[in-house]
């Protein structure tokens, strides 16, 4: 049995998987296709392939060209679908801080804390600060100064440019009557 000039590996005739150079110089169809992209020689002898086996290529080319285009217009796609995703995402908690501001105007705290809890359950939280500082901000309006100094310290410590934590930080520790606490964030809330 040949072997194949490129891989070395045995050609079985029947199978009708190789082509050959004008020398009879035997190859697989799959291995030639790369050759053919350096060359239309035969790697052997350098005779030039048949115009058939070389057009036969060129069709090849052609399909592999076009599912690359075709690869590359989904993946244009999926990615416009993933940026009117990031859309709604941003939509949707730009509506959750009004209606969240609202409530607070309201004074409806405990209703602005479950539609904080609900939209965390169900929705991609985009800016896990702004919750935590509007839990903080809550909890110190309806008067629950610990939770609303438990909030707003964990607030703080991952973000220490968040003036707006430490001055409802400040508040919730005055409140209690910790006045070098409250002074220290008071201290830290840039103006
Ligand atoms: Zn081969
Ligand atoms: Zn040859």
């Amino acid at each position: 049995m040949p072997s194949c000039i490129i891989c070395h590996e045995l050609i079985d005739q029947n199978l009708n998987l190789h082509e050959e150079c004008p020398n009879g110089h035997q190859i697989h169809k799959n291995c030639l296709k790369k050759w053919l992209d350096r060359s239309f020689h035969c790697p052997l002898c350098n005779n030039q392939y048949n115009e058939d086996i070389i057009s036969k290529f060129k069709l090849y080319q052609k399909e592999i060209q076009k599912e690359k285009q075709k690869e590359l217009e989904l993946q244009t796609q999926q990615e416009n679908i993933e940026k009117i995703q990031k859309i709604g995402e941003k939509f949707a908690f730009l509506k959750l801080i009004e209606s969240i501001k609202h409530l607070i105007n309201n004074k409806d705290y405990e209703k602005a804390l479950d539609k904080l809890n609900n939209f965390e359950d169900k929705t991609k939280v985009i800016d896990m600060h702004t919750i935590m500082f509007f839990r903080g901000k809550i909890n110190f309006l309806r008067e629950k100064y610990d939770l609303a100094i438990s909030y707003l310290f964990k607030l703080v410590k991952e973000n220490f440019n968040y003036s707006e934590a430490f001055i409802y930080l400040g508040k919730s520790y005055k409140a209690l009557g910790l006045d070098d606490q409250a002074e220290w964030a008071f201290k830290r809330a840039k103006k």
